[in-house]
C-alpha cells in the first residue's frame, strides 16, 4: 500500500529543527515584552470577507492565494493568509481600541496557495506586532527597532537591510497613480504580463515587478515623493531622524509599495541576500484607515510588521550556534521488582528539574546501557535487585571512564547535582 505524504508547501518541522525554531521563537518573544507588546491568540480560520475588505479584491493574496472554503453551513470561510486583519476583527469585536491604545504581537501558521520554492511555502510561520492609537513617526521608529533587535537578539552576523517609504496619504497615491499609469501606458507592450493587467487593476504593484524587462521600463517612472502630501513629508523626515538617532541605518527605496491595499504612510521591509530569491524577511507599515475600514466607528491610526518566521530560522541555522539542550539522567532497571522504585526515581528527578528518560519494555543490562549511550545522557541511573534491597542507586558518568558510584538513594539528587557540576 502507497503511504499518504503531506500536502505540498507544507512542511513538518522535525525535532532537531523544532529545537531552532523554538530558539527564535523564544529571543522573539522576549524582545516584544521588553517593548511592552502583548500577546494576542487568534483564529487560524476567518470569514473570508474579512481579507477581501482588508487586503483588497485587487492583491495577489486575495485574488489568486486563499485557501476558500465553503464550510457545511454554506459560509466563505479562509484560512488566514496574514495576521493584521484577523487582529483589527479581533480588537474591534473586543473593544480594545476603546479609549486606548495596544501594543499587540502574534504568532502562528499562515496559509497561501503560492508556488513552493526555497523560502515560500504554502503553510508558512509569521510572527508580528500591532500598535493601535499613535498617530506620530515615534511609534513607526518604535516598531522598526523592535524587528532591528529581533537580529541582535539572535546573533545574526549580518544585519538584513532596511529599505523605508512613504506612500503619503489617499491623494498621493491617487494622483501617483495617474502618473506612474501615464508614464507606463507609452510601454504597456513592453511590460511583462502580469504588469499589463496590473495596469488596470493595481498599478502601483507593478513597482514590484520581478521581470527585468518591466524594472528597466521603471528606472524612468516618475517618483512617488513629488506626489507626498506635506504632513506625510513631515511624518517621514521625523521618522528618518528618528532612526539616524537609534542608530538604524536604512535606505530610502522610491519602488517600495507593498502587496497590501491597506497601507499609508510609512512601508519598509528588511532584506537579506543569504536567502537566495526569498529575501525579505520581515516587512510592515502603517495602515490607518484599517480599523475603519472594517467597521470601526473612528480613524484609529496603526502600525506594525510581520516577520517570516521560515526564513528568519533558515538564516539562525545555517549559524549552528543554539546550544544543545542534553538529556540529563537514563534510568535502567534491571529486574521485575525493581521497575517501580526506578518510576519513583524518575519522578523525583523530574521534580527537580532535570531531564530524564526511563528505559521502557524489556531489555538486558547491555542493551539497556547500549540506549544509554545513544540517548547522549550525561549520567545513567542503575538499579538492580542489589540496589533495591539496600535501598542505593549507582550513578554512572557517561562521559567518564570508570566514572561510577553506588550511593544511599536519600543522596540521589545531591550526588547528581554534583556529577552534572563537575
Ligand atoms: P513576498 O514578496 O516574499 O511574497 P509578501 O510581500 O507577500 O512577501 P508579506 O505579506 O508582507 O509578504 O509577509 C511578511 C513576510 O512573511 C515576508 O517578508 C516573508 O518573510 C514572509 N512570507 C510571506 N509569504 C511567505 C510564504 N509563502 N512562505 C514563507 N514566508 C512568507
Ligand atoms: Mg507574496
Amino acid at each position: 500500500m502507497s503511504t499518504v505524504q503531506a500536502v505540498r508547501g507544507m512542511n513538518d518541522i522535525l525535532p532537531q529543527a523544532s529545537q531552532v525554531w523554538q530558539h527564535v521563537e523564544q529571543v522573539l518573544q522576549n524582545i516584544f515584552h521588553t517593548y511592552s507588546y502583548r500577546e494576542i491568540r487568534l483564529p487560524v480560520i476567518e470569514k473570508t470577507e474579512l481579507f477581501a475588505r482588508s487586503i483588497g479584491e485587487g492583491t495577489d493574496i486575495v485574488a489568486k492565494e486563499m485557501y476558500t472554503f465553503e464550510d457545511r453551513n454554506g459560509e466563505s470561510l479562509s484560512l488566514r493568509p496574514e495576521g493584521t486583519a484577523s487582529c483589527v476583527r479581533a480588537g474591534l469585536e473586543h473593544g480594545l481600541f476603546h479609549n486606548q491604545t495596544q501594543r499587540l504581537w502574534y504568532m502562528g501558521p499562515m496559509f497561501r496557495h503560492e508556488r513552493p520554492q526555497r523560502g515560500r511555502y504554502r503553510q508558512f510561520y509569521q510572527a508580528g506586532i500591532e500598535a493601535f492609537g499613535w498617530v506620530g513617526p515615534d511609534i513607526d521608529a518604535e516598531v522598526i527597532a523592535v524587528s532591528s533587535r529581533i537580529w541582535r537578539g539572535l546573533n545574526l552576523p549580518q544585519s538584513p537591510r532596511l529599505e523605508i517609504n512613504s506612500l503619503g496619504d489617499t491623494e498621493t497615491r491617487q494622483s501617483y497613480r495617474a502618473q506612474l499609469v501615464a508614464y507606463l501606458s507609452d510601454y504597456e507592450n513592453d511590460l511583462d504580463v502580469d504588469s499589463r493587467q496590473r495596469l488596470k487593476t493595481n498599478p502601483l504593484r507593478i513597482l514590484d515587478s520581478k521581470d527585468a524587462g518591466t524594472q528597466k521600463i521603471l528606472e524612468g517612472a516618475p517618483s512617488i515623493r513629488e506626489c507626498l502630501d506635506e504632513e506625510s513629508s513631515a511624518h517621514f523626515d521625523a521618522l528618518c531622524a528618528l532612526l539616524q538617532q537609534l542608530d538604524i541605518a536604512y535606505t530610502i527605496n522610491q519602488k517600495l509599495v507593498r502587496g497590501l491595499d491597506y497601507y499609508n504612510r510609512t512601508v519598509f521591509e528588511w532584506v537579506t541576500d543569504e536567502l537566495g530569491a526569498q529575501g525579505a524577511v520581515c516587512a510592515g507599515g502603517r495602515y490607518d484607515s484599517l480599523v475603519e475600514q472594517l467597521g470601526g466607528k473612528q480613524r484609529i491610526p496603526a502600525t506594525g510588521f510581520a516577520l517570516g518566521l521560515d526564513r528568519l530560522v533558515e538564516l539562525v541555522a545555517s549559524l549552528e550556534t543554539i546550544p544543545d539542550k542534553d538529556l540529563d539522567v537514563y534510568v535502567i532497571a534491571i529486574g521485575t521488582e525493581t521497575k517501580d522504585k526506578s518510576w519513583q526515581y524518575a519522578e523525583t528527578l523530574r521534580d527537580h528539574g532535570y531531564d530524564v528518560e526511563m528505559f521502557c519494555g524489556d531489555g538486558s543490562m547491555k542493551s539497556q546501557l547500549k540506549r544509554a549511550d545513544k540517548s547522549g545522557a550525561l549520567v545513567s541511573l542503575l538499579l538492580g535487585e542489589d540496589e533495591v534491597s539496600s535501598n542505593s542507586v549507582t550513578l554512572k558518568h557517561m562521559r567518564r571512564k570508570n566514572h561510577q558510584v553506588t550511593i544511599p538513594a536519600v543522596d540521589l539528587v545531591r550526588q547528581l547535582q554534583e556529577m552534572v557540576r563537575e
